[in-house]
């Protein structure tokens, strides 16, 4: 539903129509909140099909890794078959290796006894998913218009002027979220002085639905299988991390040196790169909200954290954020409580920091140990990795947990 409100108040308004804060509406609304949701983009925008893809510019270079516990949450919402409806690749199988050693890790969904790893979708067809189940909903859409500010006891004003106002206000506006500077929240923040470039490529050989990643000094670089509408198996999404400066030297490349180059980088595993599209490049830094909450305000996804894409779980821990916040909302509604009860806000955050600062130690962890070339981190992490790739149990629990085959 979109609208022109004229009233203008609810249960929960949330601020960002980005994956995370679209699926929250949907999920509260269908809980029976009052729920309105601002978007700066046009809805419009969201809502047209992609074209077919027959070339490596037809892809959309952002894409996510969505893990079987994400897929379930947007089953529950309604819109995964609209996902599927759309262009995306199941993965079955993911080798990491170590560029400068000779460690070897290999993951097998079979051996999980899973279908699949995860599913590489391209983001703006997920939010495209979300906005079509949102127009038959009661969510109140209000879009193409930003917010200007937001204070507790003065609600959220939009850049037309409008005022809005609600007992609860959720920020999903994204890293650079302006709500959690308005509330004051600190963040701890790891600059990396590295940037991700991204672009799809074409590849000679089928990438065998698997995701691929080399880890060396400079940083990571993911090849994560794309499927165009006639079944092409020979389109790759690319996430190279490199150190700022070699970043720039990357993107400076004119295309061919470009795709020769990235040939070499990961080690011709998929044959030669035959195409190569625009390059994008992200700063990638780390950060954390001390606090998830204030006074009549909460934060999910990455508003509250953005992580490194070395395993591309950013969207997997925002989707988390909003599964619990359902749960504490809907055990809220149950008792008859107010959305921004102190008490309800406590538990979620309680909840989710304690998850998602376990992933970012991780994420902190992996980048130290493969950005390291003294000899005795070099021999832990080839020979940690091949002990870990004959340890058949222990390998598959960890794979499991990061999956979100089991919780
Ligand atoms: C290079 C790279 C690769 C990645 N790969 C993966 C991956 O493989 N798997 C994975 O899980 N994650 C991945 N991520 C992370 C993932 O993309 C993010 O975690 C996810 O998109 C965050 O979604 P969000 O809805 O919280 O924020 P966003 O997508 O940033 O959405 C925020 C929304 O808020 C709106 N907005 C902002 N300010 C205002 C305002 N004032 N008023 C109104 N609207 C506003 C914006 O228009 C936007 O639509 C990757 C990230 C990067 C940088």
């Amino acid at each position: 539903m979109t609208t022109d409100s004229k009233d203008l108040s609810f249960d929960v308004l949330i601020v960002g129509g980005g994956m995370i804060g679209s699926a929250l509406a949907l999920g509260l609304s269908r809980q029976g909140w009052r729920v309105g949701l601002v978007e700066g983009a046009s809805v419009d925008a969201q809502l047209v099909p992609p074209q077919p893809a027959t070339g490596v510019e037809d892809f959309e270079p952002r894409v996510s890794a969505i893990s079987l516990a994400s897929q379930r949450l947007l089953e529950q919402l309604g819109a995964w078959p609209r996902v599927q409806a759309a262009r995306h690749c199941s993965y079955r199988e993911m080798t990491v290796w170590d560029g400068d050693g000779t460690g070897r890790i290999h993951f097998d969904a079979a051996e999980l006894h899973a279908r699949s790893l995860g599913t590489i979708v391209e983001n703006r067809n997920v939010v495209r998913a979300l906005f079509e189940e949102l127009a038959d909903s009661e969510v109140a859409v209000i879009d193409g218009v930003r917010v200007k500010s937001w204070a507790h006891d003065q609600g959220v004003e939009l850049d037309d002027g409008r005022r809005l106002n609600a007992r609860l206000v959720v920020g999903a506006d994204g890293a650079l979220s302006r709500l959690r500077q308005w509330a004051g929240l600190p963040t701890r923040e790891w600059d990396y002085d590295q940037q991700a470039i991204v672009c799809t490529v074409r590849t000679r050989q089928s990438h065998r639905y698997t995701a691929w990643q080399r880890f060396s000094l400079t940083g990571p670089l993911a090849f994560l299988p794309l499927a165009n509408e006639t079944g092409d198996e020979h389109f790759c999404s690319i996430v190279w991390s490199q150190d700022t400066q070699e970043a720039r030297r990357l993107m400076a490349l004119d295309t061919d040196s470009f795709r020769r180059e990235l040939e070499m980088a990961i080690e011709r595993e998929l044959g030669e790169v035959e195409a190569v599209s625009k390059r994008f490049a992200f700063p990638l830094r780390q950060r954390h909200a001390k606090d998830y909450v204030a006074d009549g305000l909460v934060l999910v996804g990455d508003a509250a954290h953005t992580i490194h894409p070395l395993a591309g779980q950013g969207a997997n821990l925002g989707y988390g954020d909003v599964r619990v916040l359902l749960q504490e909302l809907e055990r809220a509604k149950r008792l008859g409580l107010a959305p921004d009860d102190a008490l309800v806000l406590a538990r979620y955050q309680r909840r989710r920091k304690g998850e998602n600062l376990t992933m970012m130690a991780a994420m902190e962890g992996f980048k130290q140990l493969f950005g390291r070339d003294e000899l005795p981190v070099r021999w832990l992490r080839n020979t940690g990795m091949r002990w870990l790739d004959q340890l058949a149990p222990v390998k598959n629990r960890i794979a499991a947990q990061a999956m979100g085959i089991h919780e």
